[in-house]
């Protein structure tokens, strides 16, 4: 890792069983980039690595800095901002949209969703709990815009935007030391969900692979990703991410050009294997972003009034 900068991986209650926290130490303070998810086990892992790297959590932290809005990243925020007193920044566009996504009841367009996209309706139900809940968040959040530099140790970062994975993502890079804070636009291992949500913005991994393009040559040569591994090879990784697609929706292509399909049939055909109903459905979206994007690109159609369908062409 790179001088003033540690990594904590803090638990998580799902078969990820990770994520990667980053502590950047500076003159006026600590930098923690995310929070990780919210239960007993990841608070504890907070104070045991955060007092390894020096860092008093009650006094030393200067702010804190969310990627985006998923659980595993968002979740323990309102927490950390409590037990450190530092504010919690997320963009600015993040802040409104986590408001809404974790705040109100959004279960009956979530299950609507998943059933008119096939999955039977009994696991639709059972998706929805595991994956819509109400989530607290912080009172107050400072907002970031892309563009602009965050303090960052001893330097600063810039804050990019990379939509995909999440709409409103952001990634850090600290130009002067090379270092490319990457939440999970980049992962080394396994590849970023890129999935089509109901409140996602249109062609997901459209916006994926464009921000993926935008970051060959950033000048980055250490990679510190939100699961996983951390990396060296920049360049090397958006290729390997690019042909992933790419192979995946040839498949995908494949698996439409006998009949319509369901989006739910070609996700069962697609991701094999005994999955949990939680992981049944990022299967579900990240096929739809895929089929969405063979229909983007002309490779495929889709039908349905009550049950959506797509068929090669
Ligand atoms: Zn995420």
């Amino acid at each position: 890792m790179a001088e003033g900068t540690w990594q904590l991986k803090l638990p998580v209650p799902f078969p990820l069983r990770f994520v990667s926290v980053y502590l950047v130490e500076g003159d006026e303070g600590w930098t923690l980039i995310d929070a990780g998810y919210d239960y007993p086990s990841a608070r504890a892992a907070w104070e045991a690595g955060a007092a390894v790297a020096g860092c008093d959590l009650g006094r030393d932290v200067k702010r804190i800095a969310v990627t985006h809005f998923h659980p595993d990243h968002l979740g323990a925020a309102r927490w950390l901002g409590e037990r450190t007193g530092a504010p919690v920044c997320m963009t600015e566009r993040e802040i409104p949209f986590a408001r809404w996504l974790w705040g109100a009841s959004n279960s009956q367009p979530f299950e609507e969703y998943l059933i008119r996209h096939g999955m039977p309706r009994g696991m639709a139900e059972e998706a929805t709990g595991v994956v819509r809940y109400a989530l607290p968040l912080p009172d107050e959040m400072v907002p970031l815009r892309p563009g602009e530099k965050l303090p960052l140790g001893e330097n600063s970062a810039r804050i990019i935007h990379v939509p995909g994975h999440a709409d409103n993502q952001i990634v850090l890079h600290d130009e002067a030391r090379g270092i490319l804070f990457a939440a999970d636009h980049l992962l080394l291992g396994i590849t970023p969900n890129i999935g089509l949500w109901p409140e996602s913005e249109p062609y997901p991994l459209s916006r994926y692979l464009e921000s993926l393009e935008s970051m060959r040559g950033l000048g980055a040569g250490l990679i510190l990703p939100g699961h996983g591994p951390v990396f060296h090879d920049l360049d090397g990784r958006i290729e390997e991410l690019i042909s992933h697609h790419e192979e995946r929706l040839e498949t995908m292509r494949r698996a439409i050009s006998d009949r319509p399909k369901t989006p739910y049939e070609v996700s069962r055909l697609v991701f094999r294997g005994a999955l949990t109903t939680h992981q049944r459905c990022f299967a579900l979206a990240e096929t739809l972003a895929h089929l969405d994007h063979l229909v983007l690109e002309g490779r495929g159609e889709y039908t349905g009034d009550e049950t959506v369908v797509f068929e090669a062409t």
